[in-house]
């Protein structure tokens, strides 16, 4: 692996991510320092590949919304799922409650908070936090990942904007818990501490179709594998997907803590850090990062002459 080039792409991206802010909205993550900037690839041979910011940590946020969608499919099946939730991008930023409200009965997708929250209900009758906690520390390969108790209690105090989509959704009859419950492991599970490095482990397990390549364990059936990327695709990036797609060209999700998690099928998995964001909340130097990646590695999912792991 081109050691090099992951250290050329992250100079750029800081230069450039110095056009954009932290998520102040949350004051704990407005805190943090922007000019961080990291990223680690993980390849299915066990090999890591680091550069800038790769081991700081940092809370998940929006990524924790792909572990909570694989667990809602492992747990109460594909219909139950989707029964209540979409599964089309929105076009609108990530904590809208327009179509919520006026033109739809159910949340577009469940990479939206109003899809997440709905998640997040179903789950709460399914399954603990503390199993939640376990699982995604056995997806990321990465025994440390915590509750960060300064950013839930950050975000628990400022939880206005998701109260209100919350409320809707009951009012909607598509809670299956309270509001109070729904939003306490919604708001949990966005607070787990992980590094671009972790991140880059979980795109591993999704880009060998939900196996350990490394101890050979299973831990995601094929077919919830299949639906959550493409749901990543299509949607993991709120209303800058299309554009992503198009220019990275793998499944990815953002978070507004930095984070973004990558899946280059059959190869590796992607993990980065940076939390100067742009105004759709994406790591403006992370983006950079991948769409370079992206054209020299031929990462894209319809690049040619793409070898297989
Ligand atoms: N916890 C954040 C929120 O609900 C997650 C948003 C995000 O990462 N885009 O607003």
């Amino acid at each position: 692996m081109e050691e090099m080039l992951l250290e050329h792409v992250v100079e750029e991206g800081k230069k450039i991510a110095a056009l954009g802010k932290t998520a102040t909205y949350i004051p704990e993550l407005g805190r943090m320092n922007k000019d961080y900037l990291g990223v680690c690839i993980c390849t299915g041979d066990g090999q890591c590949f680091k550069s800038g910011d790769a081991d700081v940590r940092f809370t998940i946020q929006s990524i924790s919304k792909v572990v909570s969608l694989a667990v809602a499919l492992e747990r109460c099946g594909f219909e139950r799922t989707f029964d209540r939730v979409g599964m089309e991008p929105s076009g609108d930023s990530f904590d809208s409650l327009i179509k919520l409200d006026l033109t739809s009965d159910y949340p577009s997708n469940p990479m939206i908070n109003s899809g997440a929250i709905a998640i997040a209900s179903h789950l709460v009758s399914e399954v603990s936090f503390e199993r939640m906690l376990k699982f995604t520390r056995k997806l990321c390969m990465d025994e440390e990942i915590k509750l960060d108790e300064k950013v839930y209690h950050s975000e628990m105090g400022h939880i206005s904007r998701n109260k209100a989509i919350a409320y809707l959704l009951e009012s909607k009859g598509i809670l299956e818990n309270s509001v109070e419950d729904s939003l306490n492991l919604y708001v949990q599970m966005c607070s787990l501490s992980v590094t671009a490095a972790s991140l880059a482990g979980f795109g591993l397990v999704l880009a060998c179709d939900g196996v350990n390549p490394i101890t050979g364990e299973r831990l995601l059936h094929s077919w919830v594998v299949q639906t959550v990327k493409t749901i990543m695709l299509t949607c993991g990036m709120y209303d800058g997907s299309g554009k992503f797609a198009v220019e990275v060209g793998v499944p990815s999700k953002s978070g507004v803590g930095g984070g973004i998690l990558s899946v280059v099928d059959k190869r590796m998995g992607i993990g980065i850090f940076g939390p100067s964001l742009d105004r759709k909340g994406n790591s403006i130097g992370g983006q950079h990062v991948l769409q370079k990646l992206s054209a020299k590695l031929k990462l894209h999912m319809f690049a040619d002459n793409v070898p297989e792991l």
